[in-house]
């Protein structure tokens, strides 16, 4: 028998510093199409009812994926954009619990009978935040009002601090049923991690990696950030001689988005230590070599998995998918997204909860879940979506087979977007015939730019921008 990895070569991505160089510096992430900025405050309460009910109208098999947010931090690390709250009064942990269990009942009573989770992830801020005790209670409340698929078919996973978890934590976390674990490294560089306030020493990391292992985790994942204060390319390739000796199953290498004017952390980055563009690009060229290089196979934007990873593996069977965690392998699952400015995706509509947590705690106080605003999507919208998400996890869009699902012809409807394309195509970023749009090699690090052409609001936000001035909302850089 031969294995799916003879059949189907490793992907690859290639870098071309000039091309990178020559397209506009920033664009959406393309976590949702149409992107949050595109959200209207006149979405709310009842029209996520209303999807829901749809969803639940719909009939048939339609596995959950449930996002849990904790925003809470002990400290904050400089080069933070999340939504977080920095606090050490761990009360205000328990009180955000209260509040967080009772939504969680409520998102419960409206997808009863159709409750079954194969997807968690807990995100934030600092999930890890919580005590033992905390969790256990959250899990069990998640487990009275949701069905989680077994371990075996479920994708269970945290994100955690390596700073603030013991080796006996991580075990604890195992047995209370997450099964992949996701580390903020950023930088092993002791200069640089000082920069950025966030001294996390590199055994802490290294223990909890074999720790996690130990405990049964099934997939370890490590974050790293290019383009912090006082990194260098040499620190860097430290850095990744580092990653690369820990052996986690995925890696993803983010772009750092000096935006103070959005992020008031970042006041406190000296700009004078911050590497050039072109040390910049100097680093994820070395960073796409040492991983190439190391067995890492591309998975799109910023991500690198094992070739025998689960998202290695479902880009290669064409099952990837995209959403607000990045990533995923549940291309059919509606997102339950619970806490503090969390967004779900449910049917034909994004709907995202209050920001501040007394919005938060009011909404629940008043017996409503706290959604604020939110996109019910316009045909147009599904379409468009369906192109992004295929350009972004399969770097190809077969057009027959788009014909064959929506009632359009592709060279009519989107005239202006094949104009663009032919842009594109000369510059060596895609290439076009009668049935398929292919992303190159070198077009790959530039997805988010080709996805952009794709874009109706974008294209009428600038148009509207060149009429009236209004400006445009501010993306991170695409590379
Ligand atoms: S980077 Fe993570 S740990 Fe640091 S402040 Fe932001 S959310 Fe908290």
């Amino acid at each position: 028998m031969v294995s799916t990895l003879e059949i189907h070569p490793v992907q690859h991505v290639e870098f071309d510093g000039s091309l990178i160089r020559s397209l506009p510096q920033s664009g959406p992430r393309y976590t949702s199409y149409p992107t949050a900025d595109r959200f209207s405050d006149s979405f709310g309460y009842k029209d996520y009812l209303h999807a829901v009910s749809h969803a639940q109208a719909r009939g048939g098999r339609h596995p959950l994926s449930l996002y849990v947010h904790i925003p809470f931090c002990d400290t904050v690390c400089y080069y933070c954009g999340c939504n977080k709250i920095v606090t050490k009064n761990h009360d205000k942990a328990a009180t955000y619990l209260g509040y967080l269990k009772r939504e969680i009942a409520m998102q419960g009573k409206l997808f009863a009978g159709v409750n079954q989770v194969e997807q968690l992830h807990f995100g934030g801020g600092t999930p890890t935040y919580l005590s033992d005790a905390q969790m256990d209670d959250l899990m069990q409340v998640i487990r009275r009002w949701f069905l989680l698929v077994d371990d075996e078919q479920g994708e269970y996973s945290i994100e955690v601090d390596p700073r603030s978890v013991s080796v006996e934590r991580i075990h604890r976390l195992r047995h209370q049923g997450f099964n992949r674990i996701s580390l903020g490294v950023q930088d092993f560089d002791d200069a640089v991690q000082k920069a950025v306030n966030r001294i996390q020493p590199e055994a802490a990391t290294l223990n909890v990696i074999r720790a996690a292992r130990d405990a049964g985790f099934r997939s370890v994942s490590i974050d790293l950030i290019y383009g912090l204060p006082k990194q260098t390319v040499i620190s860097m390739n430290q850095t990744l001689d580092k990653v690369i000796a820990a052996n986690p199953d995925r890696i993803a290498v983010y772009h750092y988005a000096h935006l103070p004017h959005l992020f008031k952390p970042q006041r406190r980055i000296s700009e004078d230590e911050l590497p050039s563009s072109d040390a910049k690009l100097d680093m994820l060229a070395l960073c796409i070599r040492r991983l190439n290089d190391a067995g890492y196979v591309y998975i799109g934007m910023d991500h690198f998995a094992k070739p025998e990873d689960e998202l290695a593996v479902a880009q290669r069977q064409g099952r990837l998918h995209r959403n607000f965690q990045g990533y995923s392998t549940h291309a059919e699952a509606d997102l339950v997204a619970v806490g503090v400015s969390a967004i779900s995706s449910v049917g034909m509509c994004y709907s995202q909860n209050a920001k501040t947590l007394d919005d938060y705690y009011d909404h629940l106080d008043s017996g409503e879940l706290p959604v604020v605003r939110g996109i019910t999507l316009s045909l147009d919208d599904v379409l468009r979506r369906f192109i992004i998400q295929m350009l972004m996890c399969n770097f190809e869009l077969s057009l027959r087979s788009l014909e064959q699902a929506y009632p359009i012809s592709f060279n009519a409807y989107f005239t202006r977007e094949i104009e663009a394309l032919k842009g594109l195509a000369e510059l060596g970023l895609v290439t076009i015939d009668d049935d398929w749009i292919s992303v190159t090699l070198k077009g790959r690090l530039l997805i988010r730019n080709i996805c952009m052409v794709f874009d109706r609001h974008l294209h009428e936000a600038r148009q509207l921008q060149s009429q009236t001035g209004v400006p445009l909302q501010r993306y991170s850089q695409t590379v």
